[in-house]
């Protein structure tokens, strides 16, 4: 473990360093709060030792601090001090720490408590790695490694906001597979999984701003998020698929809209003032609708007729 030695005895400071090299682990040491936060700020420590009676900020103020400015990031912290008082004990946890040791400390005793956080640090990170393999499954489909439907949701309340905030158009397309039944019905399930995940790289290769998003809004029909986007934009990206999919020309010869893999779109923005991210999706399901009305293999934009 990388272990930050906070105290401002310089004495102190090499000796407990003394120790942790003796047991293994890297010793860095600061005199104050601004150095803890020069070596905090690096993000490489794994464990601070933490002297309480300190100039300027006490080490249960910097504690407040550091807890305070990475909030989202958990490591040990033990207090090393003189004063054996238990409103001082008390005063340390509430803090933000997670042990209290008095000077002067016994090595023994000091390694053994660096290998019991060292246990509870691994856990904890453990923890953390499971919760963001989670986050990925839950919002990625698994077939097509898109945003699923929940992931695009989330996303497309939040753009909307942001869009009523800041004042800029908000487009989506709906899409679906022409044909995609009689595709599975005679090159069979496999294939039509692969065609699928096919038509969903094709797809994502049409978008490339930051904020753009495609998802897999279900089973052979696709979304596209495209904030601060006017329709015409938005026609391009929809154009962009058509064109791209005429090129991979991936074979369907069982589709009655041309010889390989097509899809339909509708288009919708928040120019036809939907009331809210539903309506807005609807909007632009009803575009799709006269899209497959009219022959399949294109685009149509929403109209307030529909
Ligand atoms: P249209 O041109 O009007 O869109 O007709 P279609 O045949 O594409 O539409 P329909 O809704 O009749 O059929 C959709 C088909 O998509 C049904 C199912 O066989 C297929 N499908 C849906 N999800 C999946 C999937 O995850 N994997 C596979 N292989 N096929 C799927
Ligand atoms: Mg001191
Ligand atoms: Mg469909
Ligand atoms: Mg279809």
């Amino acid at each position: 473990m990388n272990i930050l030695v906070v105290d401002d005895d310089r004495f102190i400071r090499d000796l407990v360093s003394a120790i942790i090299t003796d047991a293994g682990h890297s010793p860095f040491t600061a005199d104050g709060d601004t150095q803890a936060f020069e070596v905090l700020d690096r993000g490489l420590i794994d464990l601070v030792l933490m002297d309480v009676e300190m100039q300027g900020r006490n080490g249960f103020e910097l504690t407040h601090d550091i807890r305070t400015k990475f909030s989202d990031h958990w490591f040990p912290i033990i207090f090393l001090s003189a004063v054996k008082d238990d409103s001082y004990y008390q005063q340390g946890i509430d803090a933000g720490g997670d042990d209290y040791l008095t000077k002067p400390v016994s090595p023994i005793i000091l390694k053994a408590k660096i290998r019991a956080m060292e246990r509870i640090a691994n856990m904890k990170k453990d923890l953390d790695e499971a919760n963001k393999r989670l986050a990925t499954l839950s919002s990625t489909d698994a077939l097509t490694q898109l945003s699923n439907r929940r992931e695009m949701d989330k996303q497309l309340l939040r753009e909307w906001k942001r869009c009523h905030r800041e004042g800029f158009t908000l487009s989506a397309i709906m899409m679906d597979i022409d044909f995609f039944k009689p595709y599975n019905d005679n090159y069979g399930h496999q294939k039509g999984d692969e065609c699928l995940q096919a038509v969903a790289k094709l797809v994502s290769k049409c978008v490339d701003r930051s904020h753009d998003l495609v998802a897999r809004y279900g089973g052979e029909e696709f979304a596209i998020i495209l904030p601060d986007t006017p329709i015409s934009g938005t026609e391009t990206v929809a154009k962009k698929v058509l064109e791209t999919l005429q090129e991979a020309a991936l074979p369907h010869e069982f589709s009655g809209a041309a010889e390989h893999v097509t899809v339909s779109m509708g288009i919708s923005s928040t120019t036809f003032s939907p009331l809210n991210p539903k309506a807005l999706l609807k909007q632009a399901d009803a575009a799709l609708y006269q899209a497959k009305e009219q022959g399949r293999n294109r685009f149509v934009v929403y109209s307030e007729q529909m």
